[in-house]
């Protein structure tokens, strides 16, 4: 009989665990009845700091579909993922928020894409953004634009981490090693036929969302300079034009000081001038600053994430 792994990240998710478990098993009816699998559940803590843990470890007395991993701290959503897709051993495995923004039906869409039609990966995205701080969907816009623009990440606006993938998916996933994860950039970049399916926001049941604007801004951050070195490349292509114009200026004040024999006039315009290079001077070190961090972070080879307990053995091959 084949098998679904699900796997869902959860921190601080006391209240929405429940909430998650009640409406899943309506949709594992449906699952086993239409297309025979198995199903296994990959709760990972990431090191919450409510009552999580506690819960899961309840169910999963109770039923032993349900398995844990439960990380010595938080390392972030990312790292949750990870961990539960080199955990799962399911032949079809979902990534799943806890807070049913991720509507647990839309599986059996997924699935019988993934089954009946051979698609390798079924992957989903909000068409609004109903319910959201209108600052923040203007940024989040601003930065699928942006990341399409300039990596080989293809990312589709309001793409969820929400996903079906095939044991294949999941390898070439999991083959890609690097320590500053954007799932989302990864999902595209190892490509497979993939069916994109839609649809309408949904609010979280309970508890709050994890994000900030300042946590999300840096997210992106990290999601453009893992998939794209064009920052880089503006950087000496404005060095380069900045270079061009000022021996102009050179010129320019050289024939003006011989002709008109005035070297003081124009200091306002000098102030401007060296505060603007400094600024681009700092802007472009600070660009090389974050690749080189980056870089700094990937050599470390820390381990993504420490398991302080769980329920189930199942050592994958080791990072
Ligand atoms: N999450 C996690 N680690 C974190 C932050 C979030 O595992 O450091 C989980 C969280 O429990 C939830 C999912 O990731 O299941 C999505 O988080 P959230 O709902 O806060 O994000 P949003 O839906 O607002 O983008
Ligand atoms: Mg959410």
């Amino acid at each position: 009989m084949k098998k679904l792994s699900i796997v869902v990240p959860c921190y601080n998710e006391q209240k929405a665990i429940p909430l998650f478990i009640e409406e899943m098993q309506d949709v594992e009816m449906k699952i086993k009845d239409k297309f025979s699998l198995e199903i296994e559940y990959i709760f990972v803590d990431d090191g919450s700091d409510d009552g999580t843990f506690k819960t899961i470890k309840r169910y999963s007395k109770e039923n032993e579909e349900i398995n844990y991993i439960s990380f010595s701290r938080n390392f972030g959503k990312e790292s949750a993922i990870f961990a539960g897709l080199e955990h799962s051993r399911g032949d079809y495995v979902v990534v799943i928020d806890a807070d049913l923004q991720d509507p647990p039906i839309l599986l059996l869409d997924m699935l019988n894409y993934v089954i009946n039609e051979r698609y390798d990966s079924v992957a989903t995205r909000r068409v609004n953004r109903k319910g959201e701080p209108a600052i923040r969907s203007v940024f989040a816009r601003k930065f699928y634009k942006i990341i399409n623009k300039i990596s080989n990440a293809q990312i589709v606006d309001g793409a969820r981490d929400y996903r079906l993938m095939t044991r294949q998916f999941v390898k070439s996933v999991l083959d890609v090693k690097e320590y500053n994860r954007f799932s989302k950039g990864i999902f595209g970049w190892v490509g497979y036929k993939t069916k994109c399916i839609e649809y309408e926001n949904v609010k979280r049941v309970a508890g709050e969302t994890k994000w900030s604007f300042w946590k999300l801004f840096l997210y992106s951050i990290e999601g453009i300079t893992a998939f794209s070195t064009i920052p880089l490349q503006m950087a000496s292509v404005i060095g380069v034009l900045l270079f061009v114009f000022s021996i102009f200026m050179i010129g320019f004040i050289i024939v003006r000081t011989v002709i008109f024999d005035d070297p003081v006039e124009g200091w306002p315009s000098l102030v401007c001038i060296i505060t603007f290079i400094g600024g681009m001077q700092l802007l472009t070190t600070g660009i090389l600053g974050q690749y080189l961090a980056k870089t700094y972070l990937e050599v470390k080879k820390r381990p993504l994430y420490i398991i302080r307990d769980k329920n189930f053995d199942n050592e994958k091959e080791k990072r």
